[in-house]
């Protein structure tokens, strides 16, 4: 299980998740921020801070929003 930037986020790029994130699982892509779904621990503290509503939880993903999921995997796995 792990939490997942979407698309709120891209152009955005607010930045105050990476700060409290306590495993350091989020990291600047091109577009948007990406969270290792490896790494992190579901603590939700990205979630609480994010200003524009851009992190759900896997199992909360809406079908439109599963694409980030899969983006994320592939971020990580480059
Ligand atoms: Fe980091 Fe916690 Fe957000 Fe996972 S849920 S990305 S561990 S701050």
């Amino acid at each position: 299980m792990a939490f997942v930037i979407t698309s709120p986020c891209k152009d955005e790029k607010a930045g105050e998740c990476m700060t409290v994130c306590p495993v350091d699982c989020i990291v600047e892509g091109p577009d948007q921020f990406y969270i290792d779904p490896d790494v992190c621990i579901d603590c939700g503290a990205c979630k609480a801070v994010c200003p524009v509503d851009a992190i759900e939880e896997e199992y909360d993903l809406s079908p439109e929003q599963e694409v980030y999921l899969e983006k994320a995997e592939a971020f990580f796995s480059r």
